[in-house]
C-alpha cells in the first residue's frame, strides 16, 4: 500500500535500547590491545609489564656492611669485652662506592661505611658503639657474632629469580626494583592517545569571554582528565561547533594522532545534532539508545582507513563523564593490557530512599563512606545530568538494576566506587 498525500507523516519506530553489557561487549570485541615497547621506567608508572623481569645481578651485589664501623676477621675479637679489650691496627677506611681497600690480613681492622664492601679476608663489622673509634688503631671493647652486621651478597635477590611478573601493573615499589637491578627500559603496551573533542556552538573556552547564550566547554577537561587519570595519553582539541564539515574536517584531522577519538555532544535528537549527522552515514558507526541513566544516546564505531575506535558521548556533563566510566574505561584498560576491564563493583548499605525510571540502568552519583566499619553510600544531589556541581562532590555512582524503580533506606547496593584503582 503507498502512502496517499492524505496519510500523517509517521517517523521511524525508536529504536530499541540495547543494555550497557551489550555495548560494552561490541566496544570490547572492537578495540585490540596496543602493541609492547620498550619504555623508560618512569613512562611505565601504572601499565602492565609486559614480560617477566629477571634479575641480572644479585642484590646485595657484594657483602657489605650494615653499620658505620671497622670490618675484622671475626677470630681477632672474639674474645674482646670492656675488662679485656682487644686492640687491632687501622689499615684504611672503606667509604661508600670509595673501596679501594679490597682485602684485610688478620690481625687487622678497616674503618667502613654502611653499605660499602666488605673487604675479602674480613667476615665481621664491629659498630662504633663498641669501640673508642680510633683512627690508628681501635679499641674493641665488645664480641660481635661471626658474620655481624654484615649484609651477604645475594641475601635479597639472586640472578636469575623472576621479580616482577608479566601483567603485573607497576607501581613505584617495582620501578624502585627494576632500577635497582640496573634495568632502565621494560616492556608494557604503551598508552593509548585519546583525542578529545567537544561539540556544540554555544561552547566557549575556559578563560575566555562569555555571551549571552553561550556556556564554557566544561566536558573537553572532564574527559580529558578521565582519559589522563586511566593511564592514556589525552590530547584536548576542544571545541568544535555544531556544522558537520567542519566536524568531519577536525575529526579527520585528529586521526594520525589517536588511537581513540572521543566527542561529546551531538547525538541525541535535536535540530543540531552534528555528530550524529557527520557519522551515522558510516556503516562502521552504531548509534542508538542505551538502557541506562543518564547516557541513553550513545554512538561507537571506527572511523577512517586505520579503524580508529570513536566513542560518540552525550553532551550533557553527567552523562558524558559516566559514558566515558562505563564504556570508554574498559576500552584503553583493554589496550592497555590491563584486567578487570569493567570496573567492579562494590556492595554498601543505602542511606536515603531512592527512585528510578523502569527499564533502564540508573547510575546515581553517590558518596562512599566505610569510616564506620560497615560500607554505606549516600545519593548527592538530584538525577539531572546538568548537576556539575553535585557530580564534583560525588566519590561513586550508586547502580539501579533496569527493574528495580524504587530502593527504601537500609537496602544493599552495588556501587562503582570513581577513584579507586582497580
Ligand atoms: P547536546 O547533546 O549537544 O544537545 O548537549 C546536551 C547538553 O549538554 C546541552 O545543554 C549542551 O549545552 C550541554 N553540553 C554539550 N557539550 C558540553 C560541553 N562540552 N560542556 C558543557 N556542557 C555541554
Ligand atoms: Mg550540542
Amino acid at each position: 500500500m503507498s502512502a496517499g498525500p492524505a496519510d500523517p507523516v509517521v517517523p521511524p519506530p525508536a529504536a530499541e535500547p540495547i543494555t550497557v553489557e551489550q555495548l560494552q561487549e561490541k566496544v570490547l570485541g572492537t578495540v585490540r590491545p596496543l602493541p609492547e615497547h620498550p619504555l623508560p621506567l618512569m613512562d611505565a608508572l601504572g601499565l602492565a609489564l609486559a614480560e617477566d623481569v629477571v634479575s641480572p645481578i644479585d642484590l646485595p651485589r657484594f657483602d657489605n656492611s650494615a653499620m658505620d664501623g671497622y670490618a675484622v676477621v671475626h677470630r681477632d675479637v672474639a674474645t674482646a669485652t670492656g675488662e679485656a679489650p682487644v686492640h687491632l691496627p687501622v689499615v684504611g677506611e672503606i667509604g661508600a662506592g670509595q673501596a679501594r681497600i679490597r682485602v684485610l690480613s688478620e690481625g687487622t681492622a678497616v674503618k667502613i661505611m654502611t653499605g660499602a664492601p666488605v673487604p675479602a679476608g674480613a667476615d665481621t663489622v664491629v659498630p662504633y658503639e663498641w669501640t673508642d673509634r680510633g683512627e690508628a688503631s681501635v679499641r674493641i671493647t665488645q664480641a660481635p657474632e661471626p658474620a655481624q652486621h654484615v649484609r651477604p651478597r645475594g641475601d635479597d635477590v639472586s640472578s636469575g629469580d623472576l621479580l616482577v611478573e608479566r601483567g603485573t601493573v607497576l607501581g613505584p615499589r617495582h620501578l624502585g626494583l627494576l632500577a635497582a637491578v640496573g634495568r632502565d627500559r621494560v616492556r608494557c603496551r604503551q598508552r593509548p592517545r585519546v583525542v578529545v573533542l567537544s561539540t556544540g556552538s554555544e561552547l566557549r573556552d575556559a578563560g575566555s569571554e562569555l555571551g549571552h547564550d553561550s556556556i564554557y566547554d566544561g566536558n573537553s577537561y572532564l574527559l580529558a582528565a578521565s582519559a589522563r587519570a586511566a593511564g592514556a595519553i589525552a590530547y584536548r582539541v576542544g571545541i568544535v561547533p555544531d556544522d558537520p564539515t567542519t566536524f568531519t574536517e577536525a575529526l579527520h584531522d585528529q586521526l594520525v594522532r589517536a588511537d581513540v577519538v572521543v566527542t561529546s555532544g551531538g547525538v541525541s535528537m535535536g535540530d543540531f545534532d552534528v555528530v550524529k549527522e557527520a557519522l551515522a552515514p558510516l556503516d562502521t558507526m552504531w548509534f542508538g539508545p542505551v538502557a541506562m541513566q543518564p547516557g541513553k544516546p550513545q554512538g561507537f564505531g571506527t572511523v577512517g582507513e586505520d579503524a580508529v575506535p570513536v566513542f560518540t558521548l552525550p553532551g550533557n556533563p553527567v552523562s558524558a563523564y559516566i559514558s566515558f566510566e562505563t564504556f570508554v574505561v574498559p576500552a584503553l584498560r583493554r589496550m592497555m593490557g590491563l584486567l578487570p576491564e569493567v570496573r567492579p563493583t562494590v556492595p554498601a548499605r543505602l542511606t536515603h530512599a531512592v527512585t528510578s525510571p523502569p527499564g533502564r540502568r540508573q547510575l546515581l552519583r553517590g558518596s562512599y563512606d566505610e569510616s564506620h566499619g560497615a560500607a554505606s553510600v549516600s545519593p548527592v544531589g538530584g538525577a539531572g545530568s546538568h548537576l556539575v556541581g553535585n557530580l564534583a562532590v560525588a566519590d561513586s555512582l550508586i547502580v539501579v538494576p533496569e527493574a528495580t524503580t524504587s530502593l527504601a533506606a537500609g537496602e544493599t547496593v552495588q556501587v562503582v566506587r570513581l577513584d579507586v584503582p582497580f
